[in-house]
């Protein structure tokens, strides 16, 4: 019989994994540039002489990561796919599998899995779902991309890190589903040795993890294009926005936390559309309104009451 058959869950963190390796290097190196920048500010020549040196130095990081993107999402195709049948990713005819059959059982790992070329046609004939023509397009497309770059070394080929950002964002919210990226970097953060391994109390675990979730967002949204940034992280440049105080609140759960740590942040707190002058924060999804007395969405919406100043929000205009 065939052991160590994988899950389609396996599959899917295996995939998880993959992305969010490539995107912790990006983000890294957009942090970097931003550092750079900033050392260089007074001098704007020599800062896009040593910005463009910085990029051209990142090249083959852009590079490999974007391999590794095209790895998450044939995983992910065959998280699917698993969820059917595993054997279903098994290649080849029977008289080629692996031969020691007659005395031990076989290995799923042992096995010829299906073509990374053919993984969409399986999809598409086995899951209850399928990609669309634009998708089967772009995942060719990445794939051709990728084989030009694991199979030689093409100087021309170039990637941008919003280029790089978008295929990220846009492959996670097809193959996962929209808006589930924080979501899922959490996630990512508790798996990783760095944040996994809890060094201080819950407290200050989760003030670790969700200043690194604003740092993303303060690293990531300026390089993307508006459309994108309201597509995939609902962050809206035109809105009213402001700081959460609930995340506000989980950073002081770090006893060591300085409020200069949070100068480049975000106003991720935006207006939500409506009369009503409510306003959500895309990091944590808490929702507050807006008080009159403090100028500022600081009034909790479950009970009416501002953080703040401790104005209470007459009930009628709580809608
Ligand atoms: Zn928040
Ligand atoms: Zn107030």
């Amino acid at each position: 019989m065939i052991i160590d058959i994988p899950t389609k869950q396996e599959f899917f963190d295996a995939a998880e994994t993959l992305i969010h390796g490539a995107w912790a290097s990006l983000v890294d190196l957009v942090a970097g540039g931003d550092e750079l920048a900033l050392a260089f500010d007074t001098e704007p020549e020599l800062s896009t002489n040593k910005l463009q040196e910085y990029w051209r130095l990142a090249r083959p990081t852009l590079i490999s990561s974007l391999s590794l993107v095209q790895q998450a999402v044939e995983f992910y195709l065959k998280a699917e796919i698993a969820s059917v049948s595993p054997y279903l990713l098994i290649s080849g005819d029977v008289r080629r599998w692996p031969k020691q059959y007659e005395e031990n059982d076989t290995r799923f790992p042992d096995f010829r899995g299906v073509d990374a070329q053919d993984l969409p046609r399986l999809y598409n004939t086995v899951t209850s779902k399928r990609l669309t023509a634009d998708v089967s397009m772009w995942f060719h497309d990445l794939r051709n991309r990728r084989n030009r770059i694991i199979h030689t070394v093409d100087s021309q080929f170039a990637i941008t890190p919003a280029q790089l950002a978008e295929t990220v964002l846009r492959a996670h919210e097809y193959l996962v589903g929209e808006r589930q990226w924080l979501r899922s970097t959490r996630w990512y953060l508790d798996t990783t040795p760095t944040h996994g391994v809890k060094l201080g109390s819950d407290a200050e675990h989760e003030a670790y993890i969700r200043l690194k979730l604003h740092q993303e967002v303060a690293s990531i949204v300026p390089i993307l294009p508006h459309e994108a940034a309201v597509r995939y992280y609902g962050f809206d440049e035109e809105l009213e926005a402001g700081s959460c105080p609930a995340c506000t609140e989980v950073f002081e759960g770090d006893k060591f936390f300085d409020s200069r740590w949070t100068d480049g942040f975000l106003p991720t707190l935006q207006s939500l559309p409506g009369p009503s002058r409510r306003s959500a924060c895309l990091v944590c999804g808490s929702a507050f309104w807006f008080c009159p007395e403090c100028d500022a969405y600081s009034v909790e919406t479950t009970n009416g009451e501002c953080l703040a100043c401790g104005y209470l929000t007459p009930r009628n205009s709580q809608s």
